[in-house]
């Protein structure tokens, strides 16, 4: 379906086989949500509410729960695709912590899901693997270099340029919500202060105006004065990385044209005046299911070998 919209000119490296079957699985901080692709659509998709205090075990036993049933049905995935709500170190495979549920540090997250499934699983922070799903299947297609945010209980982002997920030396690049917004502001859970996520992100919002942000949003006063601190997130972006379009996921880009249209007009007042960089800042189009998608395009990069490798072991 979607996969023939990707323009010939970018070559996004990642194997569209439609026979292949996929899952693909985005745990998030608030919800978590799992997803079976069979030639190339979603035929299943369960989502749930994390339980923060349950930690890793808890949630891979929900992840169990719904994969026996969606195997009990017939679904045998051929290989997986993980996007992770926190850092992953990718060359590793291995999640470094989430900042918002304790115990993931070092939780082998991916050799569970190979084990629970027969088949290669692979990992990455969900921005990343939200920014590959607008990339490949959304609101990104055809802009190149890419930059994704998701703007959600924290914030995160991801970039894609020529075609690939940008992870830098140590796969820690993109990490914008924790650029320093206001010096000398209120302390974030990272340490530091006043960074972009403890400014702008949905969690930190409800503790400091007692409302969700998706009420906040409905007041023009506090858009106006919400959008200067997210516009300097996006200066820092577009002056280091001078993308093609900035796509903006996650539960607080709903608000729609009531934030885009303040959020653009003070992006451009905030701008270098001599900077002729594109200011293009659109919503995702994929909704909730930037990460799914990207984690399918994400599984498309295993090679054959290791398909190979997995199904050997079994034996
Ligand atoms: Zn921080």
């Amino acid at each position: 379906m979607k996969f023939q919209n990707i323009p010939p000119h970018i070559n996004y490296g990642y194997v569209h086989d439609e026979d292949m079957r996929v899952l693909a699985i985005d745990i998030g901080g608030t919800k978590f949500t799992l997803g079976a692709f069979e030639c190339g659509r979603l035929t299943l998709r369960e989502s749930r509410i994390t339980d923060r205090s349950g930690g890793p075990a808890w949630m891979f036993s929900q992840i169990e729960r719904i994969f026996d049933e969606w195997r009990q049905k017939g679904f045998q995935p051929d290989s997986c695709g993980i996007g992770f709500g926190g850092p992953v170190h990718f060359s590793s495979q291995t999640v470094t912590l989430s900042t918002h549920v304790a115990g993931w540090a070092e939780y082998p997250l991916v050799e569970n899901v190979k084990r629970l499934t027969g088949a290669p699983a692979i990992m990455d922070n969900d921005a990343n693997v939200g920014a590959l799903g607008e990339a490949c299947h959304g609101a990104g297609r055809g802009a190149d270099p890419l930059f994704y945010m998701t703007l959600s209980t924290g914030i995160g982002g991801g970039m894609v340029i020529d075609g690939r997920v940008y992870r830098g030396a140590d796969s820690f690049a993109g990490e914008i919500g924790h650029l320093t917004i206001v010096p000398d502001g209120p302390d974030c859970l990272c340490g530091s202060r006043g960074c972009y996520e403890r400014m702008c992100c949905g969690l930190w919002l409800e503790r400091d105006y007692g409302k969700p942000a998706k009420e906040l949003l409905l007041e023009p006063e506090f858009v106006r004065r919400y959008v200067v601190y997210l516009a300097r997130g996006l200066k820092a972006a577009l002056m280091l990385l001078n993308p093609a379009r900035i796509v903006i996921g996650g539960g607080i880009s709903k608000a729609g044209e009531r934030l885009f249209v303040p959020l653009r007009e003070e992006l451009g007042r905030q701008m270098t005046s001599w900077s002729r960089a594109r200011r293009t800042v659109v919503p995702a189009e994929l909704g909730d299911d930037s990460v799914l998608y990207g984690a399918l395009a994400l599984a498309g990069t295993l090679q054959p070998s290791d398909l190979a490798t997995t199904r050997v072991s079994q034996i």
